[in-house]
């Protein structure tokens, strides 16, 4: 079946009708069109699968995506356009032009955190660039999964794209197929196994992985707003978040005042949706039990948690050192640990010994702290003063680096992502400047004095 819808895309594909600007504008449009019909159903799923309230569904998943489409349809002729460059004086008489060509048949495989968005997200790029596509979205948000079907049955024939629903055995089988490009996101550890099997065909591909994404705090931030947006930022979701703050890196002399304000928000942004039960739902068992047993040591706020409605209270831990349960691996769930420093520059060492994050925050006031930041730790992207705002902008390229993934996505990166720059070189006939040809010696001389 896999192989069949494989070879109808291929098919397709090759007949160029998906390479005309006016064929995928048209195909943007039917896409949003058919969002909109399933607009009610997709939120009933999103509530269905993990609670997902409809303000947060419309804000984090379906007006993102729409808001994706609007830029992308502004923007995408500009983008599509074959670009001239500049020729070099040796290739006189020539003219250079990067072509936009489209890679293919792409594969587009996503996670359940935000099961809509990163779904479709991607598309939008894969389907701006040309290509045709199968997607694959999480089988653990089977709802969302599930009218993610029906809304791409009802905008396009499955030769041009297609969803497939199904659990680990169809990633597996269809990363057997010689798709032209994949685009994953998800978890480091399915990354590792993606990326080998992409190797074996040689197939180009980008890594949306996870990591740990430290928020720095020193004492030079304005601690009530840091405390609001990191409470933001990191609850949001139930902190299923690829890029919530995992952990809270503070100046030690300015953390008692920090955890009074970070309580504050907290209590007021997510106390009551958890008492109500419209929290977010960690997503299944073995997350809720993962998530559980990180909150250990000095619980300074919530931590309360219903294994039967899969509730985890926004939980706040202070004291925590780096050998805590919580520090081990990517937090994803409403848990957070808060460590101190006492050393500006010792915060930056260890926070740079850690594996690449996807993200990184710091919270201060004074330039040079922030520009420290930047330029000595390696991270995706990230944020002055804020948290997690910095992907919901379509001009900042969206990705990670080493452990938390390679490549970048978002506006015209989405559009770059899923085309080949196919460079050509259109030669003159008019004359024939001898430079590369043997025995012109003095054309040789003449070389050696131009790239001296
Ligand atoms: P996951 O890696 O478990 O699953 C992602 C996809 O991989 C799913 O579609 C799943 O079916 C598939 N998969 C699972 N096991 C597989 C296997 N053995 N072979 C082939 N395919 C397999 O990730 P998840 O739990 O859905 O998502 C959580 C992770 O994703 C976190 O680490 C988070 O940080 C990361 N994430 C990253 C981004 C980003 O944009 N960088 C966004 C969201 C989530």
């Amino acid at each position: 079946m896999y192989e069949s819808i494989f070879a109808k895309q291929k098919q397709f594909y090759q007949t160029g009708k998906t390479k005309p600007l006016h064929f995928r504008i048209e195909a943007l449009k039917q896409l949003k069109r058919a969002i909109k019909y399933y607009e009610k159903e997709l939120m009933q799923a999103m509530r269905r699968d993990f609670n997902k309230q409809e303000e947060d569904a419309y804000l984090t998943e379906i007006g993102y995506v729409y808001n994706d489409i609007n830029h992308t349809l502004k923007n995408m002729k500009a983008w599509a356009e074959a670009k001239k460059v500049k020729t070099p004086i040796t290739h006189f008489g020539s003219k250079s032009v990067i072509h936009k060509e489209p890679y293919g048949v792409a594969l587009i495989i996503s996670p359940w955190n935000y099961p809509f968005n990163l779904a479709v997200s991607p598309l939008i790029g894969a389907i701006s660039a040309g290509n045709t596509a199968v997607l694959k979205p999480s089988e653990h948000t089977p709802h969302v999964a599930g009218v993610i079907s029906d809304i791409i049955e009802l905008a396009f024939p499955d030769h041009y794209i297609s969803a497939l629903e199904g659990g680990i055995e169809t990633n597996q089988a269809l990363l057997k197929l010689p798709f032209d490009y994949i685009f994953y996101t998800g978890s480091s550890h399915v990354g590792r196994i993606v990326m080998k099997e992409a190797a074996e065909k040689l197939i180009p591909l980008t890594l949306e992985l996870g990591g740990k994404s430290p928020a720095i705090v020193t004492e030079h931030a304005n601690l009530e707003l840091a405390a609001k947006r990191i409470a933001w930022g990191k609850y949001s979701n139930a902190g299923q978040t690829c890029v919530a703050p995992d952990y809270i890196y503070i100046q030690a002399n300015v953390k008692e005042i920090f955890l009074e304000h970070l309580k504050y928000y907290t209590h007021k942004f997510y106390h009551e949706a958890y008492i109500s039960g419209r929290y977010m739902q960690i997503i299944n068992n073995s997350h809720f039990e993962r998530v559980n047993n990180l909150i250990q040591g000095n619980v300074v706020y919530g931590g309360h948690s219903n294994r039967n409605a899969r509730m985890i209270e926004p939980a706040i831990i202070n004291d925590v050192e780096f050998d805590h349960p919580a520090m081990q691996e990517e937090i994803f769930g409403p848990v957070l640990p808060v460590l101190s420093f006492e050393n500006f520059d010792k915060a930056i060492l260890d926070v740079r010994d850690m594996p690449d994050p996807l993200a990184l925050y710091i919270f201060t006031d004074k330039k040079s702290e922030a520009q420290e930041v930047i330029s000595r730790i390696p991270f995706g992207g990230g944020a002055v003063n804020d948290a997690m705002y910095h992907l919901a902008t379509p001009y900042l390229p969206f990705g990670g680096r080493g452990s938390s993934g390679m490549g970048k996505y978002h506006g015209k990166y989405s559009f770059d992502t899923f085309t080949h720059d196919k460079s050509i070189l259109k030669q003159t006939t008019l004359f024939d400047i001898p430079f590369r040809y043997p025995n012109a010696e003095r054309i040789q001389k003449l070389i050696r004095f131009i790239w001296r």
